[in-house]
């Protein structure tokens, strides 16, 4: 058994049954979870009880989840992974975009939500390290390196030889492993503020990157491409 403080977790849900699965499913794991129906109820428990996680549902009675994601994020970068039955690629991009840490399709499994909620708040701690990774430099998932501090990218043992831009979008989804990042953020961090609107250049530095570092680039296992919204990289890699 863990013996570590219990990490809390508000949950924010106005649907009893899967109120029940998340309070079941994260007691079981350990976690302290708190559960508020409303948005304004979200509002007042999150500010009171400075949790470490919040699992957001979008469609709540009062708001609109999305001004709860607004409003924590102009205080707070408490880490935020939505939970919806919107499955519009937009809707989960717009959370994404708005600072949610990641978005989870309803339905979903406990395997799943666990492991989503490991990499939220993991990447809170990295972050609060000042980047983690930078402890020693290196990122490991699988066969697959990442060396931030050489600016190179090893598959079982071999330098890839990725361009510059290539490592950046590499480098980027590994500061976020296990979590998807959008094509803006991605293209916001390449091209700068005024990146354009249009993913293709993206997508072929993304086709160029996979063929030198997918075992098999038609089956991607490191790469993962949610469709519509972004890229995640497994920290789960065979
Ligand atoms: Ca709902």
């Amino acid at each position: 058994m863990r013996n570590e403080i219990h990490e809390k977790i508000v949950i924010v849900e106005d649907d009893a049954g899967i109120v029940k699965f998340l309070k079941t499913t994260l007691t079981a794991a350990g976690y302290e979870p708190i559960i508020a129906e409303t948005g304004e109820q979200a509002l007042a428990l999150i500010s009171s009880h400075c949790p470490d996680c919040v699992l957001l549902d979008l469609g709540l009675p009062d708001m609109d989840g999305n001004t709860i994601i607004e409003q924590l994020r102009s205080w707070s970068r408490m880490p935020i992974v939505v939970i919806s039955a919107r499955t519009m690629e937009e809707d989960k991009a717009r959370a994404l975009d708005l600072g949610a840490d990641d978005y989870l399709a309803k339905p979903f499994g406990k395997i799943e939500l666990l492991a989503r909620i490991r990499a939220a708040l993991r990447h809170t701690r990295t972050a609060a390290e000042d980047d983690g990774i930078a402890v020693n430099g290196i990122y490991r998932t699988g066969e697959l390196e990442i060396d931030y501090r050489k600016l190179r990218v090893y598959r079982a043992g071999k330098d890839i030889n990725l361009t510059p831009n290539e490592f950046r979008i590499v480098a980027l989804l590994g500061k976020h492993a296990g979590q998807v990042v959008t094509y803006k953020a991605i293209m916001r961090e390449l091209w700068g503020p005024l990146a354009g609107k249009d993913n293709k250049i993206l997508r072929v530095h993304m086709a160029s990157i996979r063929r030198k570092l997918e075992p098999n680039p038609d089956e991607p296992v490191y790469i993962i491409t949610e469709i519509g919204v972004g890229y995640r990289l497994t920290e789960d890699a065979p």
